[in-house]
């Protein structure tokens, strides 16, 4: 099975340069990276959580 990325922007105010500027995000299957357009300043999640149902019984 293929896992497309996805590719989303928004608008931030960025930790390096300071600006307000437009982020790439990009969200894979285990990570989240977001990138300034302005300076690139990168930041990365990485993510790898579970959830388990109630137990019924
Ligand atoms: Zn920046």
């Amino acid at each position: 099975m293929t896992i497309e990325k996805w590719n989303l922007k928004k608008s931030a105010s960025c930790f390096k340069c300071g600006d307000a500027t437009i982020h790439d995000v990009e969200v894979d299957t285990y990570t989240l990276k977001i990138t300034c357009r302005d300076c690139g300043f990168t930041r990365y999640y990485k993510f790898h959580m579970v959830e388990t149902p109630p137990q019924c019984d």
